[in-house]
């Protein structure tokens, strides 16, 4: 079976302007090296997600957040944007729009999946695990993970859903939305909060309420390479997901915790990824056959980004693929 590949040229409008880490070229790059390695009829299936309604929006988001985005009256100096937006997250016009496309996406893919029309399905742009209820940060508007799993959850009746968030940061705003909420598991893998934004992530955060022990906060030090990173999924998310038994695997995260990023120290290269992928998949397998939702976002060194996003992708879907890192590896 193909894998669902959710893109829209839409996505591009995603784009903090100019000097800043998270632009919108990054889709496209990442669909020129897929035609290039793997061509558009072999393995995935495009489809052009519709962007969300407020409806879906409130799902996770506030009325007076998602209203506050909608202006896109983004002044630096005011308090209101000091209250809605961190400064990392600067909004421009067009971006309200841009950010809807990406939770259609996440949520198409939650949808093609949950209905049995795909085994697994990738949200190219998504995973902005940084976006709280009223709160965006971390170039992260709308929580497109969170909003995935709410409609899943009301709308499908999904009872169980594992969060996997490879993303070299930690999701601190996925983990908040779920923390008490039993019948979301949320894993974290991410480069030490000490040594790395945003802070939070630690393994003392291990959910509240019903939700106590349903967060899984891994952190690893800078420069944590691939064996060390796969051994931390092979003890603790592969056992914790046999024993929670998902109904679908949620993985998010993008380039970031490659060895070149320019914003996270972590020591991924790309075939690790690819390995990561792979890993994902099996136990996927194994646990809800074969049910994914997978989201690539993030990266913040634009040579690495579309091989690490398409060995990420290549790994969930189980399709071969040649690649090479493009830089070459440390010593
Ligand atoms: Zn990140």
């Amino acid at each position: 079976m193909k894998t669902a590949l959710l893109y829209s040229e839409e996505m591009k409008r995603y784009d903090f302007g100019p000097g800043h880490p998270f632009r919108g070229d990054r889709h496209a790059s990442f669909m020129k090296l897929l035609k290039e390695k793997v061509g558009t009829d072999r393995g995935f299936d495009l489809i052009a997600p519709t962007p969300a309604d407020d409806d879906q929006l409130q799902l996770v988001h506030s009325p007076a957040y998602i209203e506050f985005i909608k202006k896109g009256e983004w002044d630096p100096w005011s308090w209101k944007a000091v209250e809605f937006v961190a400064a990392d997250t600067p909004l421009s016009p067009g971006m309200d729009e841009a950010a809807r496309v990406i939770v259609g996406a996440g949520i198409a893919a939650g949808e093609l999946v949950a209905t049995g029309r795909y085994k697994a399905a990738v949200s190219i742009g998504g995973g902005m695990h940084h976006a709280r209820p009223s709160r965006g940060a971390g170039f992260c508007i709308y929580n497109d993970v969170a909003i995935c799993v709410r409609n899943l959850q009301k709308k499908h009746g999904i009872e169980r859903i594992l969060i996997l968030d490879t993303d070299g940061h930690a999701g601190d705003g996925t983990c908040e939305i779920f923390y008490e909420d039993p019948r979301v598991l949320f894993i974290s893998l991410h480069q030490d909060p000490f040594t790395q934004y945003p802070g939070t992530g630690f393994p003392r955060q291990i959910g509240e309420g019903a939700g106590k022990g349903f967060s899984v906060n891994i952190p690893l030090p800078p420069r944590t390479a691939i064996a060390p990173f796969l051994y931390a999924l092979e003890e603790i998310f592969c056992p914790l997901a046999h024993e929670f038994k998902p109904e679908i695997i949620l993985r998010n995260g993008g380039s970031d915790p490659h060895f070149d990023d320019q914003l996270v120290q972590l020591g991924i290269t790309v075939e690790g990824f690819h390995r990561i992928g792979n890993t994902v998949r099996e136990t996927a397998e194994a646990v809800c056959d074969g049910r994914i939702v997978d989201m690539v976002g993030s990266g913040y060194n634009p040579a690495v980004l579309p091989y690490a996003w398409l060995a990420l992708v290549c790994g969930v879907s189980g399709l071969a693929v040649n690649l090479k890192d493009p830089i070459p590896l440390p010593p």
